[in-house]
């Protein structure tokens, strides 16, 4: 065997799926999975990889780093 065996990748809840499957989306949460690192587009070799293990870079696409300091809704007014 010559090939690497590779993933895709939730960048939201990091599920993966060999990249031999037909998914290309998350059965979650619907987000494109990704097929390689954004920033260094190196291959996702491990189904548990949360950083690239190429160049550090997360594995998440579109993580805002701020904040919400209000939620949407709040979850104990109904309860
Ligand atoms: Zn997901
Ligand atoms: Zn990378």
């Amino acid at each position: 065997m010559s090939e690497t065996l590779a993933y895709r990748l939730c960048p939201q809840c990091f599920r993966a799926v060999p990249l031999a499957s037909k998914e290309w989306y998350c059965a979650n949460d619907g987000v494109r999975l990704l097929e390689h690192c954004p920033k260094c587009r190196s291959g996702i070799t491990s189904p548990y990889a949360r950083y690239c293990v190429a160049c550090g870079e997360a594995l998440s696409e579109q993580t805002p780093k701020t904040k919400l300091k209000q939620p949407a809704f709040r979850k104990d007014e109904h309860v």
